[in-house]
């Protein structure tokens, strides 16, 4: 049995070390046989030379270099791509997902679980802002796209073979993966843990980029936004339809004028403000239209460190020699 690890890596020179460490330490009292495939994002830090280091030490290590920083979602996916082996699991750098759940993972796929994700108990010092924007996404992606992410999921998870290979039939570029796990079925199982506080370094998840993630993530799953409009404009042609009987009512039955100034003002701006609304959300889903219909790649690879890599560049740097000595020996 061969089992990938994939981790993705964004300025995370600090931790490799101790997380190569950890995992080893851990696969080899287990009797694992195992791959370790380092996805570098696009680091500013050392993070590179510090992968390219391990893997000259130990041939197990396979790492892929990005050409930028092309984010957490792309950086797991290319790691799959070049993973292999008959499970793989997901997990990152920063040490928040112990090594030592691994063992406990794989008895479960063991079991018969082609999946088995982990439910993330939150390490002291989280932020109760963090929790509930949390808490209160994975309430509204449940109810809009009926998918059901158990609520604190993490990118912790092992899959087994036949599930990468239906992942990378996927073809879509926005990928949010708590989602797609769910789509994509199978045996699932989860797995608690109590996850540990970063290592070193600071998290790379900005808010902006939270709100980026969870925006992609209701609309690659939902389309329930885009009916907004129509329940809006529903709602708001019977409301101006009884405010226009009860005009007439007055203007005739009362003889008295309705005051109009203020309410003229606030219906226009609530209309104005709806309607902005609505449009805004059709751009969202167009936008990502977009940038689905450019097939642009989801990523793109600076360098590959692992044996097939090398062994390419071999046989063409032979194929090449051969090709100029031939052509030399023609013209001479
Ligand atoms: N990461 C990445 N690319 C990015 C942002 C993050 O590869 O653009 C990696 C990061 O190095 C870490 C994992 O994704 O291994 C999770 O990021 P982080 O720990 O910052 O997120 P948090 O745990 O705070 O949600
Ligand atoms: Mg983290």
């Amino acid at each position: 049995m061969l089992l990938s690890i994939v981790i993705p890596c964004f300025n995370e020179e600090e931790s490799l070390d101790e997380l190569y460490l950890r995992l080893r330490k851990v696969l080899e009292e287990n009797g694992l046989n195992y791959r370790l495939i380092f996805v570098d994002d696009g680091s500013t830090d050392k993070t590179i030379q510090k992968l390219i280091e391990l893997r000259s030490g130990d041939k197990r290590v396979r790492v892929l270099e990005l050409s930028r920083n092309f984010g957490h979602q792309a950086a797991l996916c290319a790691g799959l791509d070049h993973s292999g082996g008959d499970a793989v699991i997901m997990m990152d750098a920063d040490l928040q997902h112990p090594p030592e759940l691994i063992p406990e993972l794989i008895s479960k796929w063991k079991e018969g679980h082609e999946i088995v994700y982990t439910i993330r108990k939150d390490p002291p010092g989280t932020s109760l802002f963090k929790r509930k924007t949390a808490s209160c996404f994975y309430r509204l992606i449940n109810l809009l796209a009926r998918i059901n992410i158990p609520e604190n999921s993490a990118d912790f998870r092992l899959l087994d073979k036949k599930v990468v290979d239906e992942f990378m039939r996927i073809k879509e570029r926005t990928r949010f993966l708590r989602g797609l796990i769910r789509w994509v079925g199978f045996r699932q199982c989860p797995v608690c843990y109590e996850a540990a506080p970063r290592f070193a370094g600071r998290s790379k998840y900005t808010l902006w980029r939270m709100i980026r993630l969870a925006f992609d993530g209701i609309t690659s799953f939902s389309t329930f936004p885009l009916h907004l409009a129509t329940f809006f404009g529903s709602f708001i042609s019977i409301l101006g339809f009884a405010y226009a009987l009860y005009a007439l009512y007055v203007r005739l039955f009362t003889g008295r004028a309705l005051p109009g100034w203020a309410s003229m003002v606030v219906t226009v701006l609530f209309l104005g403000g709806i309607q902005l609304l609505c449009l805004g959300i059709i751009g969202e889903y167009i936008g990502r239209i977009y940038t689905e219909s450019k097939f642009r790649p989801l990523y793109v690879l600076r360098n590959i460190y692992a044996e097939y890599a090398e062994a390419a560049i071999k046989a063409q740097a032979v194929s090449m020699a051969k090709a100029e000595n031939r052509s030399l020996g023609g013209f001479k």
